[in-house]
């Protein structure tokens, strides 16, 4: 699944731009004019990733940054921030609010891809395009193909997802909410019970490998990847 990239910027002819780039890099982006339209967009899905114009028409970009910042379901969100020269002064105050990355316009739309990218592979790793492997368990998003000691797995769609998710956090208790979100996307109204059935299938897919006791139970937790 491509990465969604929310583009909030008024200038149409830079929007379409960065947009343009975004769809011939791969990523998923959509554009909005105004704060408010960001806003609705983002409570209903959230982005992978939003760029955003410093001077918008109902009010300024680094207030909406501030307001997702705060709010815990839109926190993590990477923020890429657009600025013109005049408001290069305001930068640091960008940073303190929890801005990712800025550029400054002109920017060249080269470098704002790559930054995307770079923001992408450190916020989400699982909707980069990278090989990810935890000892001898690898997954690769191209070719989609699960091997464990070379050998090559068969797991479904849903548990590809969900493995991808957990590779790209080894060690790290997640709990059904956050595997929920983060795999099925947030706002979708799905049983956490639902996690379970996918876990458990998932440690079906990875039994021939003998692998399957890399996925732990962590009582009252969630589950976790185990370093192997
Ligand atoms: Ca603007």
């Amino acid at each position: 699944m491509p990465a969604s990239i929310l583009i909030v910027e008024d200038e149409p002819a830079i929007a379409e731009l960065v947009s343009l780039h975004c769809t011939h890099a791969g990523l998923a982006p959509q554009v909005v004019h105004a704060v408010l339209d960001a806003r609705d967009i983002v409570d209903e899905k959230l982005p992978d990733l939003i760029v955003l114009d410093w001077m918008l028409p109902d009010k300024p970009g680094i207030d909406f940054a501030r307001e997702l910042r705060r709010d815990e379901r839109t926190r993590d969100v990477p923020i890429l921030m657009l600025t013109a020269r005049a408001e290069e002064d305001d930068k640091v105050r960008g940073f303190e609010t929890g801005v990712d990355d800025y550029l400054t316009k002109p920017f060249s739309t080269r470098e704002l891809v790559a930054r995307i990218k770079a923001l992408l592979r450190r916020a989400a790793p699982e909707t980069s395009d990278q090989v990810l492997s935890v000892g001898p368990l690898s997954l690769d998003p191209i070719a989609h193909r699960v091997t464990g000691h070379g050998k090559e797995l068969k797991v479904g769609p849903t548990e590809f997802r969900l493995l991808r998710f957990l590779l790209a956090r080894p060690d790290r208790v997640l709990t059904r909410q956050a595997l929920l979100d983060g795999v099925w996307g947030d706002h979708v109204f799905i049983e956490e019970r639902t996690v379970d059935v996918h876990v458990r299938r998932l440690r079906v897919a990875l039994e021939p490998a003998g692998l399957d006791t890399m996925i732990e139970t962590v009582r009252g937790g969630g589950y976790r990847l185990r370093k192997y």
